[in-house]
């Protein structure tokens, strides 16, 4: 059994990479090591005890705050199955520190698809059937690098792009991990690549576009923050 720090639950619709439109409930875990400049969750960061709060009070938080919650997987399938939609992304914090594999399939039970967002520098441990996307994060002031096993794993890798380095440290990523290297095969993509323009600014957008051209990677645009939702 898998207890976990679930920071926050809501509905929204995912906005990024291949599941962009679909309605998806977000379930956003306690802890992360990795340590990004640019991370806009910090709150997720730390699981401090005297941070702990009631179920009810996690559902109803509005704000980013470090609060959390203890659910084991049965209360949290069951929790996320009182939601209307139908696709359900783990996302942090991060995610893989916890064992994701009885209450990912809990949920596909239900009929629900699953998805993972992971920096790929943990063990990832969910069911055979969830999506995974991977976003590498390399050379970041928490020291981890990004496991083989988790590029392995992905369906998808989501680069964040904020400079032209990014777009290098993508390349040098890809040739380390060749399997990942290839955009499309005959029939169709084989892993998709998304880069993801930071902030959505535009000069990281337009180095983005320009990359995205050259390589056969794709775009990702964030598109949950043009409608205004979470
Ligand atoms: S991996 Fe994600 S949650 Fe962790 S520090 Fe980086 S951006 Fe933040």
């Amino acid at each position: 059994m898998t207890v976990f720090a679930v920071n926050e639950i809501f509905e929204t619709f995912q906005g990024e990479a291949a599941f962009t439109g679909t309605p998806s409930v977000f379930v956003r875990l306690q802890g992360c090591p990795v340590g990004c400049a640019f991370c806009d969750t910090k709150m997720t960061w730390h699981v401090r005890p005297e941070h702990e709060i009631e179920v009810g009070a996690m559902i109803a938080k509005t704000e980013d705050a470090p609060t959390w919650a203890r659910l084991h997987d049965e209360d949290l399938a069951m929790l996320v199955g009182e939601f209307r939609a139908r696709h359900v992304v783990f996302t942090g914090g991060e995610p893989a520190l916890y064992d994701l594999t009885e209450v990912s399939r809990r949920l596909i039970d239900q009929g629900r698809t699953v998805q993972l967002e992971t920096s790929g520098t943990a063990l990832i441990r969910i069911d055979p059937h969830a999506w995974v996307t991977v976003s590498p994060k390399i050379d970041m002031p928490g020291g981890l690098k990004v496991l083989p096993a988790a590029v392995a794993r992905a369906n998808e890798i989501k680069m964040p792009i904020g400079k032209p380095a990014d777009i290098e440290k993508l390349q040098a990523f890809l040739a380390e991990h060749p399997a990942v290297g290839v955009a499309y095969t005959g029939s169709g993509p084989a892993l998709l690549i998304w880069l993801q323009p930071l902030s959505q600014s535009e000069k990281a957008t337009a180095l983005c576009m320009e990359a995205a051209a050259a390589n056969g990677w794709r775009l990702s645009l964030q598109t949950h923050k043009f409608v205004g939702v979470r």
